[in-house]
């Protein structure tokens, strides 16, 4: 690894009376741990990303401390949750300070009355559901890093949750939260002043604007939660389908039905399906005929979820479809946290055994054009594969997006392995072309490039302004004015730019 030139003496003395010696990390391996992204990342050039040293705070008022030292003197800060985030959001592009907020994870008092739990943002989602489990409640951010991500970088990424149709994702499960700014002000953000208010109409709203800025407007200290009533029912069910046309028009007719059951809507094609079936580990026996997958959650009271599923395989059946039996349907829908597990089961196209990291492309894309961009898509990635066998597809999956109201659009997911070990300039700069077509796609169809990750990554960053029109001067004007010496995270999301001119 390169020198990375550590700080000043007395930058590192200033955070340790904030922190506490004990907390204030230097060594080699504790910065480079704090590197490390499950993405795909320019892994060859890793030691440019390296923080300088990393500080672990306890509290709102360290954290203001920490980023007031920053911003006096100049230095970058980056927030770190779970390191889980697909792109690259946690890597310090600039190096300078790490904050890991792991340490900031005390859990506040079950108020069953208004259904809210007031948490630190290094608290995860299953420890805190395993808490709550004797309460009847349960928080529903439900993403396939449901394990290992944390509050903090949820509310970073703005993320997105497998049971989002039914329970709504980050945004609608966050009630209010506690942020740190840029210049170490520390304020609350919310519906109006509210700490557990759900609707207010007083002022601009500011909750939304503070999630999913991959920490470029500050450090989330705190957060007040939504709790719902543990379901009593939960069903899943997944059908094999002959095509992928057929498994698109009956996810279509599912995710339209009107039954406010439904958590999920998902579709595998033909590559995914071949992905799973290569895979040793997979749990679906998969007939040669199935070429797509059609699958669907329910989740709530006994006395809705019944009826619902029932209607539900009705249509499914209708399609012509194969249902796979109601115990290895659930050992799927179990399965769903088990993603990292994923780069483990990577194969050249000659069909060795590698292990490789992971593309996820995450793009909203609206249902009618899914199917169009499921063929650009892996004519895009073929044609990498071809030049760079060090890449593979690994099959494209469909989700339905919005909250509460599963129909309109679909998290689509083409998923790629890269053979990290052979990257070098030309295939990562072949990967980054790949990745800058991939989102100009989902763009042309009148998608968005990302529905939970962030575009943050080389190849889409770029995009962002072509996505977003206007609205993205409007996001440097509010970053220049909120961060004025760009100490926070800065490289990310091409914000360096609104420091060009002055
Ligand atoms: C196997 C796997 C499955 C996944 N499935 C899903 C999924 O279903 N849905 C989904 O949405 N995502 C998914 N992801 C992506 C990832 O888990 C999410 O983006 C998650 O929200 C990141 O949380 P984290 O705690 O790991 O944050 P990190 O990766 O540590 O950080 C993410 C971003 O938030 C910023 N940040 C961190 N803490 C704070 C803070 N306190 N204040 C302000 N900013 C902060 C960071 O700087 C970074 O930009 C998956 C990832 C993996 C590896």
């Amino acid at each position: 690894m390169a020198t990375v030139t550590a700080l000043d003496d007395r930058v590192l003395e200033g955070l340790a009376e904030i922190v506490g010696h004990q907390y204030v990390l230097t060594s080699k391996t504790a910065r480079i741990n704090r590197a490390r992204v499950p993405s795909m990342f320019a892994v060859h050039r890793w030691e440019e990303h390296v923080p300088q040293v990393v500080v672990l705070p306890a509290s709102a008022h360290e954290v203001s401390e920490i980023v007031k030292l920053a911003n006096r003197e100049r230095i970058p800060v980056v927030p770190r949750a779970g390191g889980t985030g697909l792109v690259d959001g946690a890597v310090p592009l600039n190096r300078g300070i790490l904050v890991d907020i792991k340490r900031m994870d005390h859990v506040g008092e079950v108020d069953l009355a208004e259904r809210a739990i007031t948490v630190g943002p290094g608290v995860n989602m299953f420890k805190l559901n395993e808490m709550l489990r004797p309460y009847g409640v349960m928080y529903p951010d439900n993403p396939a890093s449901y394990t290992c991500a944390l509050v903090g970088g949820r509310i970073g990424t703005n993320g997105w949750s497998l049971l989002g149709a039914r329970f709504g994702h980050v945004r609608n499960l966050v009630i209010s939260f506690e942020i740190v700014l840029p210049t170490g002000e520390i304020i609350r953000v919310g519906e109006g002043g509210g700490i557990k208010t759900r609707s207010s109409s007083s002022g601009y709203r500011l909750k939304e604007l503070f999630m999913g800025t991959q920490g470029t407007l500050g450090i989330v200290t705190e957060a007040t939660l939504e709790l719902v009533k543990r379901p009593e029912a939960e069903f899943s069910a997944f059908w094999l389908q002959r095509s992928y046309d057929t498994a698109w028009k009956t996810g279509g007719e599912l995710m339209r039905s009107g039954y406010a059951t439904i958590a999920g809507v998902m579709l595998f094609d033909e590559r995914k399906v071949d992905f799973v079936r290569r895979d040793d580990e997979a749990y679906v026996p998969q007939p040669d005929w199935c070429e797509a997958v059609c699958a669907f959650a329910l989740y709530g009271n006994r006395a809705e979820v019944r009826p619902a599923a029932k209607e539900m395989m009705r249509i499914a059946k209708a399609s012509g479809g194969e249902y796979v039996g109601d115990e290895i349907a659930q050992l799927d829908w179990s399965a769903r946290h088990d993603r990292y597990a994923t780069p483990l089961h990577g194969r050249t196209p000659n069909g060795q055994v590698a292990p490789m990291s992971w593309h996820c492309e995450d793009a909203g894309i609206p249902y009618p054009k899914v199917p169009e961009i499921r063929k650009r898509w892996h004519a895009i990635v073929d044609d990498l594969v071809a030049r760079h066998p060090i890449f593979d597809d690994w099959g494209m999956f469909s989700y339905t997006n919005g909250p509460y109201k599963p129909w309109g659009d679909m998290l689509c997911e083409i998923d790629v392995g890269i053979w990290e070990e052979h990257l070098d300039d030309e295939t990562w700069g072949a990967w980054v072309d790949c990745k800058r077509e991939i989102a100009r796609a989902s763009i042309e169809v009148g998608g968005t490039i990302s529905a939970a990750h962030g575009s943050s990554r080389a190849g889409e960053v770029d995009l962002v302004p072509l996505e977003l029109g206007g609205a993205y001067d409007v996001m440097k004007t509010i970053k220049r004015a909120l961060d004025p010496n760009n100490i926070m995270n800065p490289g990310k999301y091409g914000l360096d730019s609104a420091y060009e001119d002055g």
